[in-house]
């Protein structure tokens, strides 16, 4: 078999006007902004009503610890819509906008792979309809607002040392991390110490993807504190009259996109904030979308199901009122074997042992999701080429040992028709009976929600503050913002707070480095380590690969 890439992949298919994907879901034509054939925005204030309304089954995504790679969570979900459409349910399916850092970084795309992808994934994978650029905008704007005030008299009162605000750039640029800028004397600013973040990490894309329209939209961007005053008082996006023109620089950005899967399903594909400083889904809106369209909604939510789908429950179906029906636990054979010991050089051979072993961090999940979150849950098996029947049957038994739905997902190989057995196993399971609940109570203190995650999910014995987080927590509480939920920034790589820890550790203890409020957004961000918000390029970027032919057609994205 000759191996094709993702894009040679998509380029075979030939796609369907983007109006009849819309009118698969009977969404209606007037909402529909065409952005070319393939691409539209849904107008939200042109649809019906969002909350008090029918919605479909909400299936979510997530996956056990990862590899570096990545274990397939887009694939997977890209190929189980395509299975539920192709037994007949009309599905529908949720995911963020991939971000420019990591396509010309490692990573590559995050339009899902081989046969399971939504297209055109060139596009979706670098301008798509502009709304990474429109948030770079309004936050930069934010940014220079800011300066201005200060350089003109500074009327507030703003500690040019204390500011929080950073401008952003949709790129990984290591080399802006940390900047001094307003250099040169009076006419060009004030100087001071600042730097940049990535579009992804800015907290107006978590803002975006949390609002429930547009005036909420607005609300929430006015509340975001950008500096503090030299009394310590915090200053707000308010404070300096910005809320409105940047709300007039998002009213495209906020409009759900629409485009399609290989085999037609329609796609919302819609922000993207970071899964460490950030919620890590697409925005509120999408995923509302999908479930007042569609039978099944399925969404996705970033890094294993301790981070991302721990945020989804504790963040975004606390704040939207959302509620899943299933849990899709995507594991491969590769992260099992690496949780098992075997080096990275080395997971391409056959090692059932080191499965076995592995399988401790596959369990640990699934009890999370069963007994925290409360919610019923299939293990998806995602399988890859240097996969041997042996070690995906000693996953299989485990599985059914433990009483636990278990399916072999071949989606990357044979698109819909890989995940036939998952798709009929998740509309069984999407009827269960469900417990759903939330890790803690927003009322908890705040060290009370860090124990709750620590302990609960991650399975450690407790956290501990730093001195600097302690003195953040004391100002939390003065501010009055000690009823936010938590947004945990921790390594995926881990259940703890050591990238090098893997399977299912158990008593360590998780340190708070940094408490910081998102107060647009409505989370106070727990940061345990350093976490990354301008994320730098390899020695090799994928950007080498990439190129254009005389038609413009692209090659060397993944
Ligand atoms: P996640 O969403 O969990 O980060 P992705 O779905 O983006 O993971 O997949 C990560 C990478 O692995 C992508 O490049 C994708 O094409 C590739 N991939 C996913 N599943 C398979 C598979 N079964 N076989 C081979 N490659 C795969
Ligand atoms: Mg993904």
């Amino acid at each position: 078999m000759t191996h094709l890439s993702d894009i040679e992949i998509a380029n075979q298919v030939k796609m369907k006007p983007i109006t009849d994907i819309a009118e698969k879901l009977s969404i209606p034509r007037e909402s529909l902004s065409l952005y070319g054939e393939y691409k539209a925005k849904i107008n939200v204030s042109k649809i019906g009503d969002l909350e008090n309304t029918e919605r479909g089954k909400l299936i979510l995504v997530t996956a056990i610890t990862p590899t570096p790679a990545g274990e397939g969570k887009t694939t997977t979900s890209v190929g189980l819509v395509d299975a539920l459409s192709k037994v007949g349910k009309k599905a529908a399916i949720a995911l963020r906008e991939p971000s420019l850092g990591p396509v010309f970084g490692v990573k590559g795309g995050a339009a899902g792979g081989g046969h399971a992808q939504v297209v055109p994934m060139e596009d979706i994978n670098l301008h798509f309809t502009g709304d990474f650029h429109a948030i770079g905008a309004a936050n930069n704007l934010l940014a220079a607002l800011l300066d201005n005030h200060i350089h003109q008299g500074n009327s507030l009162g703003i500690d040019s040392r204390r500011i929080t605000w950073k401008r952003v750039v949709d790129m990984n640029d290591r080399q802006l991390r940390y900047i001094v800028n307003g250099l040169q004397g009076r006419v060009n600013g004030v100087p001071r110490e600042d730097g940049y973040d990535i579009t992804v990490a800015s907290e107006i894309m978590a803002v975006l993807c949390l609002a429930n329209s547009i005036t909420d939209l607005k609300e929430k961007l006015r509340k975001m504190i950008v500096a503090y005053t030299f009394d310590g008082k915090p200053v707000t996006a308010g404070d300096l009259k910005a809320e409105g023109a940047m709300t007039a620089l998002l009213k495209e950005a906020i409009q759900p996109n629409i485009v399609q899967t290989l085999e037609h399903s329609p796609a919302f594909i819609h922000g993207g904030p970071f899964a460490n400083i950030a919620h890590g889904c697409n925005s509120v809106l999408a995923t509302k979308l999908a479930l007042k369209y569609a039978d099944y909604a399925v969404t996705e939510a970033g890094f294993g199901a301790d981070l991302g789908a721990e945020k989804f429950v504790d963040i975004k179906c606390r704040l939207a009122d959302l509620k899943p029906d299933a849990v899709v636990l995507v594991a491969t054979i590769r992260a099992l074997k690496m949780h098992g010991g075997v080096k990275k050089a080395d997971l391409g051979t056959e090692n059932v042992e080191a499965v076995l072993k592995g399988l401790p961090n596959l369990e640990k999940h699934l009890s999370n999701i069963q007994e925290v979150y409360g919610m019923p849950v299939i293990v998806a098996i995602n399988k890859f080429p240097t996969d041997t029947d042996a070690e995906l049957s000693a996953v299989e038994k485990a599985c059914e040992e433990r009483g636990v739905e278990v399916s072999l997902s071949d989606v990357w190989a044979k698109g819909g028709e890989g995940a036939v057995d998952l798709a009929n196993k998740v509309i069984e399971l999407a009827e269960k009976e469900n417990n759903f609940s939330f890790v803690y109570d927003t009322k908890d203190s705040i060290e009370e929600k860090l124990n709750k995650i620590v302990q609960k999910v991650y399975g450690g014995a407790k956290v501990e503050l730093t001195a600097g987080a302690r003195k953040q927590l004391k100002e939390l509480k003065e501010h009055g913002f000690d009823d936010y939920p938590i947004c945990m920034a921790k390594t995926q790589y881990s259940f703890s707070d050591d990238a090098t820890l893997l399977g299912a550790p158990k008593d360590f203890t998780v340190t708070i480095r940094n408490l910081k409020i998102s107060a647009g957004a409505g989370f106070i961000v727990a940061l345990t380590g350093a976490v990354m918000t301008m994320p730098g390029l390899p020695k090799s970027p994928a950007a080498e690969r990439i190129d254009v032919d005389v038609d413009g057609n692209i090659s060397g994205l993944f």
